[in-house]
């Protein structure tokens, strides 16, 4: 496309009104969830930005498929179809659905792990970190150095680091790892995009020392449409090809559908090994269902079956992508320090660098998305000390955007509230914890302003 102008690919045929509230009713409700947006009510929110995650529009042909579902407790058809559309991008040999990414996680790190295991990763999601510490592993993240460091423009952020993976091996030693994983994207890392080249390094040094790799499969269509962009020798495959080869490295993957699946539930959990596999769908009938539904009704997985596919085309991906920019571009060039470049779904503020007066212990990211919704009725998350306590790396506020759900005027809207917030940033304050949760103490903790 030569134009300057990148529209969405799509046209609208059901909406959904959001509701406005004054200043200061955000000031009562914001109160009222101790100054944390989880526990807000979703109907309070004007612009929501809390998560990717199944937020997104589904498409007319995902709304038809959804009529095709079979609700048949074994054998339906519908998990045919999630199975043929899963293996013909994903390739391999089992998958094993479950009601969201997590699950799938639960099931992997009980199945392969121990208490004293390492698990390595470029860089744990939430999720995965605590299911792996539920398992007694310790899960260790290995990010570039770079990465680190906010500003540090690269095109492949989310690498992982294969010298600190070579030495971790050589340090714990091979029998206490039982798997190492990749994210793609790097979601806590900023969204930031993984190579082929860094995927084919990891995968030659797991597999010489004879431990299996398994993505974190979440975003594979945008790092697929990064790849495409910005890797030599890629620029005249499509985003398939490119996830097909990707796939191809692994032994299998976790995934949640809510992501590049394109759907509001739903996950997957892959392998090639026959025995895990049945080990996997052995606790699956446990918690989650049977294996040819793993918690889902047939229906969803219909539309996930048409979801993984849709991720892939071009028109999507390059829109998503450079709809995601313009919200860091537009932010940044005014000053507003963020995650360079801008990632695949969201645009992470740097908190730290935003907010300098505010010290780390009174959680400088969750002051700042408290202020944000105040201002505009916006809902963004904190990935910072709040979520990751003192494996925090940096203090990052993320705009997550849902697929195919608000327009460019609703960015124009963000743009403009957080540059007003960035004005004023000087006159704002930091927050104490007044209750946390022994675990992912993010989502129910309550805050109240310092004075
Ligand atoms: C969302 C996510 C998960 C967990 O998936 P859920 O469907 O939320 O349980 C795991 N890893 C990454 C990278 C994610 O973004």
């Amino acid at each position: 496309m030569s134009t300057k102008t990148i529209f969405e690919p799509f046209r609208i045929k059901s909406v959904e009104p959001i509701r406005w509230t004054t200043r200061a009713q955000r000031e009562d409700l914001l109160r009222a969830a101790h100054y944390n947006l989880f526990l807000l009510p979703a109907g309070d929110v004007l612009i929501d930005l809390l998560t990717d995650s199944g937020t997104g529009a589904m498409s007319t042909h995902q709304w038809a498929a959804i009529m095709e579902g079979d609700e048949s407790y074994a054998g339906s058809p519908s998990f045919d179809r999630f199975k043929k559309s899963v293996q013909n991008i994903f390739g391999f040999a089992h998958v094993i659905p479950t009601h969201q990414g997590r699950a799938a996680e639960r099931i992997l790190f009980s199945v392969m792990c121990k208490p004293g295991d390492v698990v390595p990763n470029n860089t744990h999601f939430d999720t995965t970190r605590a299911n792996v510490e539920s398992a007694g592993a310790e899960a260790v993240d290995l990010p570039l150095p770079e990465a680190r460091l906010p500003e540090t423009q690269l095109p492949f952020k989310g690498n992982m680091d294969v010298a600190g993976l070579e030495a971790l091996i050589a340090r714990v030693g091979r029998e206490r790892i039982p798997l190492v994983m990749l994210t793609v994207t790097n979601n806590s890392g900023g969204g930031q995009p993984v190579s082929m080249e860094n995927a084919r390094a990891v995968s030659a040094l797991c597999h010489k020392h004879g431990i299996p790799l398994y993505i974190d499969a979440c975003r594979f269509a945008e790092n697929a449409y990064f790849i495409k962009l910005r890797e030599p020798g890629y620029a005249d495959k499509s985003p398939k090809q490119i996830a097909q080869e990707m796939f191809s490295l692994a032994d299998g993957c976790t995934m949640s559908a809510k992501k590049d699946g394109m759907a509001n539930i739903g996950g997957f959990l892959c392998t090639n090994n026959d025995i895990l596999a049945r080990q996997e769908k052995d606790l699956l009938i446990l918690t989650e269902g049977y294996p040819t539904y793993g918690g889902l009704a047939g229906r969803d997985l219909e539309a996930i079956a048409v979801g993984v596919q849709e991720s892939l085309e071009e028109d999507y991906l390059r829109y998503r992508i450079a709809s995601t920019a313009y919200l860091g571009d537009h932010i940044a060039e005014h000053g507003v320090p963020i995650v360079q470049p801008p990632g695949g779904h969201a645009i992470y503020i740097d908190a730290k660098a935003f907010l300098p007066h505010i010290p780390q212990q009174q959680f400088p990211g969750v002051a700042l998305a408290a202020e944000l919704y105040l201002e505009g009725g916006i809902r963004s998350v904190e990935i910072g000390s709040l979520m990751f306590a003192a494996a925090a790396r940096m203090e990052l506020v993320r705009l997550a955007i849902p697929r195919r759900t608000y327009t460019q005027s609703h960015i124009d809207y963000v743009v403009e509230i957080i540059l007003k917030v960035w004005q004023r940033r000087a006159l704002i304050k930091g927050l104490r914890l007044t209750y946390e949760a022994p675990f992912l103490r993010h989502f129910t903790a309550h805050l109240e302003p310092v004075d």
